[in-house]
């Protein structure tokens, strides 16, 4: 059954020997004896042999043997009946057929069995994953790729505990996980882990495994794929992004400092007026009540005047100490309502001597937002006294202040203030918000309430958007992320 060549010179050699045993045996007792009894078993021990060691040359070989037989009978030797020999020689044929089909067959079977265990063998040892099966805890079996990829030589992995196997600092992970399939939760299991290689570092590993039957006992299959690169990749993407983070906070403190720089010099040009006209005023004043000069009441125009232009200083510093203020850490969740509520409080008296009709629209199911509800309350004051301004030349004094929660959206809590003011012109939209725009009389405006109120906004990760048109009013919209979520600049929502 064998196929080594190496042992085909001696088959041939001991077959020739047999036969030629046979047929020495065949004449010595037919013509010596004359008898013919035992000898003729001989016959059987060549086509047995010739059938195990090729197949159906046994046939072959009872043919020759029979042949031997007839060619004596035919030469007139052969003792006996004459059919004595025709039934020996069927009984060559048919044990010949009879043990060259089996081992002919049993051949095919063992070669076929060989091809199929090699082609799987090949698939095991040549797959791309690390593949093993364990039992009891222990290595049974596992390929190349397993061990090379944990730094073992072949077979130094079988026999070891899972255990070595795996990274010490994911072991709890891991049992938690095994636990979770012996209690009949899950059947496979799929996940990332730690693996210890034998100098010592990680590898990581992405591992799938699931109960399996081998050598006809339950035992567990797990493939690995090296993700080790992947992994190193996502930690320094990691650290990168960290890095950037860092990075674009310092930028933002600088050119938030640069900005300052500049609105320095613009403060320095802002307050110059208030103090120019407050020396002209002082003076005014001086110069009358040395020389008993002026209408009466007139000394105290002056220093009433002073006194505003004093006030207005004091404003513009102020506003300027709320910019130059660097954003605190956000804190407490925020019932937008109730801070538009008290907003809208707070300007009541101002809004009825202007007679602006005022119509608050709060949405009953409003989620919190996450803020410093003082400086939220700054920026609607300042859209309010806005709106209110805005609306003093006009005809039609309505202010509508809404709040809406828009699910799905990034920022969905919404707060809109629509008045029915002067507008603005298309080309001032984009200037709005910045520092020291107005449009206002000098003395009535600074310029800085859309800018303190946008630089607010933006540090609750918010947006303020201004729409209108010349004469048709303005709608300042406000938009806020949920309390607990962080949105980035371009409005993706990151956690
Ligand atoms: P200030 O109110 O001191 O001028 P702001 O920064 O608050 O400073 O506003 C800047 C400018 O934006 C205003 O001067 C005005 O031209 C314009 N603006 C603000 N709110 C409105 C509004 N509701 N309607 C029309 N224009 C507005």
């Amino acid at each position: 059954m064998s196929h080594d060549s190496r042992w085909a010179p001696y088959r041939v050699t001991v077959l020739a020997l047999l036969l030629a045993a046979f047929v020495g045996a065949a004449i010595y007792f037919d013509l010596v004896e004359r008898q013919s009894t035992v000898w003729v078993h001989l016959a059987y021990v060549p086509i047995v042999l010739a059938g195990l060691w090729w197949g159906w040359v046994a046939l072959g070989i009872a043919f020759l043997q029979g042949c031997v037989l007839v060619v004596l009978r035919l030469l007139g030797v052969g003792v006996g009946e004459a059919w004595t020999d025709t039934v020996r020689v069927l009984l060559f044929l048919v044990v010949g057929a009879c043990v060259g089909g089996l081992s002919a067959r049993l051949q095919k079977t063992t070669r076929a069995y060989q091809v199929s265990s090699e082609n799987y063998r090949a698939l095991f040892e040549h797959s791309l994953a690390g593949v093993a099966v364990y039992r009891d805890e222990r290595v049974v079996l596992c390929n190349r790729r397993f061990e090379a990829l944990l730094g073992y030589d072949e077979g130094g992995l079988a026999g070891r505990s899972i255990w070595e196997v795996i990274h010490p600092d994911d072991h709890a992970a891991v049992r938690a996980r095994l636990e979770r399939r012996e209690r009949g939760e899950v059947r496979g299991l799929h996940y990332e882990t730690r693996f210890l290689h034998r100098d010592g570092r990680a590898v990581w590993v992405d591992l799938a495994s699931e109960p399996v039957r081998f050598d006809g006992r339950p035992g567990i299959l797990v493939n690995v794929y090296d993700i080790t690169a992947r992994k190193e990749a996502e930690e320094r993407r990691g650290e990168l992004v960290e890095l950037a983070r860092q990075q674009e906070e310092q930028l933002v403190h600088s050119v938030r400092l640069a900005e300052l720089g500049e609105m320095a010099a613009a403060v320095a040009h802002e307050l110059n007026q208030p103090l120019t006209s407050i020396r002209t005023f002082a003076k005014n004043a001086a110069y009358m009540l040395e020389n008993q000069a002026g209408e009466p009441g007139e000394v105290e125009l002056n220093l009433r005047r002073i006194s505003e232009q004093v006030d207005r200083a004091a404003r513009i510093i102020g506003q300027m100490r709320q910019l130059a203020r660097r954003s605190e850490p956000i804190a407490a969740p925020v019932d937008l309502n109730a801070v538009l509520s008290e907003a809208l409080d707070f300007v009541a008296h101002h809004m009825r001597l202007s007679g602006v009709e005022v119509r608050f629209e709060p949405s009953p199911d409003l989620p919190q937002v996450q803020g410093d509800r003082l400086r939220l309350e700054q920026v609607f004051l300042n859209l309010l006294t806005n709106a209110r301004q805005a609306m003093e030349q006009s005809s039609e004094r309505r202010l509508r202040v809404t709040s809406r929660f828009e699910p799905g959206h990034p920022r969905p809590v919404v707060i809109e203030i629509a008045d029915t003011g002067v507008g603005f012109a298309a080309a001032d939209a984009a200037r709005l918000f910045a520092p020291f725009f107005t449009t206002k009389q000098p003395g009535q405006g600074t310029g800085l309430g859309l800018s303190i109120s946008l630089t607010i906004v933006k540090d609750h990760g918010g947006t303020i958007e201004a729409s209108g048109a010349p004469g048709r009013g303005a709608t300042f919209t406000v938009r806020l992320p949920l309390a607990g979520s962080v949105v980035t600049e371009d409005g993706r929502k990151d956690a």
